[in-house]
Order: structure tokens, then sequence, then C-alpha cells
């Protein structure tokens, strides 16, 4: 630790004091010295994300389940995306109707969890399927005691007023990557459109979901950009995923991220946002296996998604379940989020 005159520039120190002590989140310059550290300081990082979570969120995780009630065929070209409809991945067009919603619903509050979220592979939602997931969460508040949440692409700000007037209490958009790499990755709407509806959902009076996916080849200044752009947003949750490369998609061929990049960049992200709902969502499973996991709940993670991920398999709500026990760490109970 190099220290003068009461002044450190050590960076987990510094956010000790900012973080820590006054909830202030780290800027991107201070994220980039926390994605820069070495192996060696990754523990301490780790312990004091931790710290964090615990000191501005509280010990509770929350637990989610997602259901998709129109998988594929999706116009947007992603180049992460197997629902694509541009790229040769294995995934085909299908819809839910709402006795099948309804029973995912029951399915996954059975398990303990407060979330349900509703999500369509869609560039934005037409009437068809504002009808159908109208009738979906007027059918599970009536039947399920459990939040309901949807991710449904590009809103108007109609659309949000709608969803808000129907009781949806959290709407997921992520901003995917950083505004200066998502050209690399998506071509057929643009980052700005993303972040527009993301101000459109909490001007609407939803809670804000908003986060991304980390390993499509951005640079690590491009992750510490893409925590502050986050943070810019005031988000209740933030998803974090890691690349899961999908045959047929252009990403197919990346590697995956280290699980110590991975769990650097987890703690990272809890340092610029101490409050938010941190959550781990698609691929934490190949790029941190289960003792990686464990690693990240104790270093700044307080959400999981139980069950399967929207393409690709997650792993049995029981482990996830039993994970929490053996870390001692209570699932945050639904009159706590109401
Ligand atoms: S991420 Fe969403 S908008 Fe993009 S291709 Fe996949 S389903 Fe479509």
């Amino acid at each position: 630790m190099a220290e003068g005159a009461g002044v450190t520039d050590d960076i987990l120190d510094q956010a000790r004091g900012q973080v820590l002590e006054d909830g202030r989140g780290l800027d991107t310059r201070q994220v980039l010295r926390c994605l820069q550290l070495p192996d060696e300081r990754l523990g301490d990082l780790l312990s004091l994300a931790h710290e964090v979570r615990v000191r501005w969120c509280g010990p509770e995780v929350e637990v989610e389940g997602i259901v998709s009630v129109k998988t594929g065929g999706c116009p947007e070209d992603c180049h992460f995306c197997s629902q694509s409809g541009r790229f040769e991945s294995p995934v085909r067009s299908v819809w839910l109707d709402i006795a099948e919603l309804v029973a995912a619903a029951r399915e996954t509050a059975a398990t303990g969890a407060t979330e349900f979220c509703i999500v369509a592979a869609v560039r934005g939602p037409d009437e068809r399927l504002m009808a159908q997931v109208g009738a979906a969460v007027r059918a599970i508040t009536a039947e399920v005691a459990v939040n309901v949440a949807c991710s449904l692409g590009i809103l108007t700000a109609d659309q949000a007023a709608e969803l808000a007037a129907l009781g949806v209490h959290r709407y997921n958009h992520n901003l995917e990557t950083a505004r200066s790499y998502f050209g690399h990755v998506v071509t057929t709407h643009g980052w700005e459109d993303r972040y527009a509806t993301c101000e459109l959902i909490s001007a609407a009076g939803m809670e804000l979901c908003c986060g991304g996916i980390i390993g499509m080849g951005e640079t690590v200044q491009q992750r510490a950009e893409l925590a502050a752009e986050l943070a810019s947003l005031g988000p209740d949750e933030v998803p974090l995923n890691f690349l899961n490369p999908r045959p047929g998609t252009p990403l197919g061929d990346r590697p995956l991220v280290a699980g110590p990049e991975a769990l650097r960049t987890i703690a990272a992200f809890r340092l610029a946002l101490p409050r938010t709902v941190l959550r781990y969502a698609g691929g934490r499973e190949l790029t941190l296996g289960d003792l990686g996991t464990e690693a990240g709940m104790l270093g700044g993670i307080n959400a999981i998604i139980v069950g399967n991920y929207l393409t690709t398999l997650g792993r049995p709500a029981h482990q996830d379940l039993d994970m929490l026990n053996r870390l001692q760490m209570p699932i945050k109970a639904l009159s706590a989020t109401l």
C-alpha cells in the first residue's frame, strides 16, 4: 500500500472509504484500476466487494425464475444471441400459452423465488405480444404470489405506461456492452435505443433491470465504461452475463472469460454499484464452475436465476438453493420486495 499524508493511492483503500463507508460507487477510472489488479489482490478485492454488498444490500439473496413467452426467430442481429433469426443457430420459434406461463410462475415460486420474468425474443412488443403478456400478467398476479417482471425489448412510452399499469414491477433491458463497443456486436439497433428504453422504464415507474454481457471481445477499459454507463441509469438490478458462445452465432468461436477475470469483473461492478441487486445471469456455470460460483456469491453477487436460462441449460434449482444454505445466505422474502 502506498500512503502519504493520510491520502492513499491504493484503489482498495480508496474504495473502502468511498464505497463501503460512504456508499458512493467507483467511477470509470477507478473501476478500471480494480479490473487491472493482479491475481494476488483478487482475494482482497472480492472480500471488499462482499462487505459492500452486505453493508448496502444486506445478507439476503434475491431468487428469480425466467420463462420465454416467445423463443427464437428474432429479427435483430445481436451477435451473441442464438435467438436471432439471422444466424444458423439451432433455436426454433416457439410461443407459450397463458396456462403454460402460469404453470411456470407457480413452479418458480415453489423454489422460494420472488421474481418471475417473462421474456420474448423480439425487437420490441407488437399488439399481439402486449395482449398475450397482459393476459399472462393478470392471470399470474391472480394465482401466484410472485413479482412479475418482463423483458420484451425496445418500448414506446405508451407501452412502458401500459406495462406499469398492469402491475409489472420490474423491466429488463440490457445495455449489453459499452457504448463504444456496441456497434461490433449489434447493427440492427443502436446503443442509444437501448439507453432510451431504460430511461422510459424508470420514468413509467417500473424498477429498471439493466445489465450486460462480459467476454464479447471488449477491452477491460470498455468493461469499466459499461459499469459507469449502467451506474448512470441508477438501475435497481444489474444482471451480469458471461458469454456462453453459441454455435452458429458470430461469437460462437470466442473463448470463455477466464475465472479470475470474471470474478474481478463481478467485484469491480459491485464497487461501481453498491446498492444494486447484482445478479448472476447466463454463462456462470461454464465460466466459473461450482467453486467460482461460490466465490462470486462471496464477492458482490446478491441475486441468482434458478433453473434454465433462455437458450441454454442452467443447473437444477436445488443445487443453487443448497449453495445458499451452505453459505448461510437467506433468500429474500416476497413481503420485503412488494
Ligand atoms: S438479444 Fe434480444 S433483440 Fe437481440 S437477437 Fe437476441 S432476442 Fe433478439
